[in-house]
């Protein structure tokens, strides 16, 4: 049922902007984030959503007043690996065309780099922690339970026939398996039976990309872990290891973007040193061809759009493009909480209503903000992602925590290592 699927996709647009066409200001004139959070949305709401839904969380960690390059070093932090010698060495070998907020950027990128390489998995890894791993024959149903009732937004699979790891659950199946019951309705009779074996025949039949089986050795460099992310455009990647007595595969645990972010910025204090504003780093983020929808589009069809596109959110706006909220893909397991795969009718305004009541909010950013406070954001915050608006909550692009592990990993840094 192609048709009726392309015809829910109606209620998905697209937003463009340029980065440099947002007004650009110094940081510290631009909106203070208690003006980022408040009042946003209530009377634009259409009559079906509630005021108090489309709340826009203040991120109160940006754009300090002011503050010094020069971060405190905490007596917890690991110490960071030849940071203080690649700074040098950046500052020595700046070009005379580099002002000192390029080579001082660049000091920072070498020295994330450098962590990074020296950096393994392991390192990352609390000392205690649980790991829930998934068997492919648990049904698909149960499975969902588990996940909500832990907390958790993915698991490791597990293949007990062959003693194998069998690739990573992520919200991503829920969602291939709300569109195979939305092309196949006479299918739903079935879904109680439904095991999570069956996830490859209906990527098969959806014909969507297979189930994410890339791992890593935990012993492995953390650069080689996010290098692997990005190429897969996996958000985290199972760490995988092989048993000494039985020589079979082990799954240790896994690793998020989000994680390895935090890490970095909690023991890179180098972090800092990213001070270049987002406008000038036009590369970083997305501001063209933004996928957003509104409090009244169907949820299916911003599910659509988060397969289609290979995204994991859609900024919520109203009609005068103002931010409003976030619809987010991790937002459909508490919809399908009650088995309702064919029930997904219902608005994003009703379907953010589901929210558990202490969710956070999203966290919002300028172009004037710096990557530097951005990292600070992530050391204190649980941050996926910043929408990035204007003075007047108007979105302008997205920044993922993807962009931020693309810029720090790959951008030319001039006397480029191997
Ligand atoms: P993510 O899905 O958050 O890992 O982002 C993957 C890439 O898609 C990043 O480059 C984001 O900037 C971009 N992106 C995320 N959400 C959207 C959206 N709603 N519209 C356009 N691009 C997006």
């Amino acid at each position: 049922m192609s048709g009726e699927a392309a015809a829910a996709a109606e209620g998905i647009e697209t937003h463009e902007h340029a980065p440099g066409a947002a007004p650009a200001g110094p940081a510290a004139s631009h909106g203070s984030s208690a003006d980022v959070g408040a009042g946003v949305g209530g009377p634009a709401l259409s009559s079906s959503a509630t005021a108090r839904l489309p709340y826009v969380a203040p991120s109160s960690y940006l754009r300090p007043p002011s503050r010094s390059s020069a971060p405190q070093s905490p007596s917890n932090r690991i110490q960071p690996v030849a940071a203080g010698s690649d700074a040098a060495d950046s500052e020595s070998t700046a070009s005379q065309s580099m002002t000192p907020l390029d080579a001082e950027q660049i000091a920072g990128l070498k020295a994330i780099r450098a962590f990074l390489k020296v950096r393994t998995s392991y390192d990352v890894l609390p000392l205690s922690y649980r790991l829930i791993v998934f068997d492919t024959s648990l049904l698909v149903r149960k499975s969902l339970n588990v996940l909500i009732q832990c907390g958790i937004v993915s698991a490791p699979l597990w293949d007990s026939k062959t003693s194998t790891f069998a690739g990573l659950l992520t919200v991503n199946d829920y969602i291939n398996v709300v569109q195979y019951y939305w092309q196949n309705p006479e299918a739903l009779s079935q879904v109680d039976q439904f095991k999570l074996s069956s996830l490859r025949e209906v990527e098969r039949a959806l014909g969507v990309t297979p189930i994410e089986t890339v791992s890593i050795h935990p012993l492995r460099s953390l650069y080689e872990a996010c290098t692997r992310m990005l190429q897969s455009r996996a958000r985290r990647i199972p760490l995988v290891d092989v048993d000494d007595e039985t020589q079979r595969e082990m799954v240790v645990s896994l690793v998020t973007q989000y994680r390895i972010l935090k890490f970095v910025s909690v023991n890179v204090r180098e972090t800092q040193m990213l001070r270049k504003p987002l406008r000038d780093l036009p590369t970083v983020g997305t501001y063209g061809n933004l996928a957003v929808a509104h409090m009244d589009t169907p949820v299916m069809s911003v599910i659509h759009t988060l397969v289609k596109r290979d995204i994991s959110c859609v900024p919520i706006l109203d009609k005068d493009g103002t931010l409003l909220n976030v619809f987010e893909a991790v937002d459909v397991i508490v919809l399908l909480k009650g088995g309702d795969y064919d029930n997904l009718n219902l608005s994003v305004g009703k379907a953010l209503e589901k929210r558990a009541d202490d969710f956070p909010g999203i966290y919002t950013c300028t172009i004037n903000d710096r990557l530097g406070t951005i990292f600070d954001t992530i050391r204190k915050s649980r941050v996926h992602r910043l929408i990035i608006i204007d003075e007047n909550k108007q979105l302008k692009g997205l920044l993922s925590l993807s962009d931020i592990l693309h810029y720090t990993l790959n951008s030319p840094i001039g006397d480029e290592e191997p």
